[in-house]
């Protein structure tokens, strides 16, 4: 079967771990180029770019913190002067700095923000006119079903995960002529360091509430992002897709 990515060039945002890893690996799987960015992991994104190699595959490493505007400027600027575009952007990088709002410092409100919004509109700025140009192109943003469900204890990481599909709602508009698609892959819980830092009680209490019974894997979130990427989802636009095992149904 011919592969859906093939010659393309691929740019995910906080690659070397967890869904971000998964989603490098999938879109190299389907012959884009893929380059796997890391804020301060060498060690940890050298080693997706090796399993990506040893499966035919092809990248590059690319460092920056997507909260840093003029990092993201310079290493993307870079991608461009050297591929002319970047056919697919997943704005994957996110944080968490759970605590009740009560509680909640300015630092941790300010950081959550300026990595999980701010990062995105710095990585898809950086990119845009290029793919303007190119009159092709994928913009997915990796949000949450706590940005549709709330959660307590989230009010910072909820916020910023809502703000992204406004985001793409309004850019997929603005876009749309261009041939370029804007959406939402928004994961409910997935088996990675994120999650694996909640006590065992509030897993059990989530397990309950998700009709498939199970956690889901970063594999399934990279699937549906592989996707959208993809041509056949050429008409799909300004959407959240949920891949959350039906813990919320929209
Ligand atoms: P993770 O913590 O394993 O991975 C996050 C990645 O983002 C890491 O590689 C980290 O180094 C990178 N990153 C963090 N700050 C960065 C920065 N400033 N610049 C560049 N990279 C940065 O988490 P994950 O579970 O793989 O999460 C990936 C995405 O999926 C996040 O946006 C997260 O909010 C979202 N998500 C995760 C779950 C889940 O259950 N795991 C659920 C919903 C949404």
């Amino acid at each position: 079967m011919a592969r859906r990515l093939e010659g393309k060039v691929a740019v995910v945002t906080g690659g070397s771990r967890g869904i971000g890893s998964a989603i490098c690996r999938e879109l190299a799987a389907e012959g884009a180029f893929v380059y796997v960015n890391y804020a301060s992991s060498p060690d940890a994104a050298q080693a997706v770019l090796d399993v990506i190699r040893g499966s035919g595959g092809d990248g590059a490493l690319l460092q920056f913190d997507v909260s840093d505007r003029e990092a993201v400027s310079k290493a993307l600027g870079g991608v461009l002067d050297e591929r002319g575009t970047v056919h697919v952007l997943v704005n994957n990088a996110g944080i968490t700095r759970d605590t009740l709002l009560a509680r909640m410092k300015e630092e941790d409100w300010d950081r959550v923000l300026d990595v999980n919004l701010k990062g995105v509109f710095n990585c898809t700025q950086a990119v845009l006119r290029a793919m303007m140009k190119a009159r092709w192109g994928r913009i997915i943003n990796i949000g949450s079903v706590v940005g549709a469900m709330g959660n307590a204890g989230q009010a910072n990481y909820a916020a910023a995960k809502a703000g992204l599909a406004g985001f793409a709602k309004s850019l997929a508009r603005e876009v749309a002529p261009r041939g370029i698609t804007v959406n939402v892959v928004a994961p409910g819980f997935i088996e990675t360091d994120m999650t694996k830092v909640l006590p065992d009680k509030i897993k059990e209490q989530l397990l309950g509430q998700i009709p498939v019974g199970r956690m889901g894997t970063a594999e399934e979130v990279a699937a549906a992002v592989s996707f959208l990427a993809s041509d056949s989802a050429s008409y799909i636009t300004g959407h959240v897709l949920h891949v959350n095992g039906g813990l919320l149904c929209e």
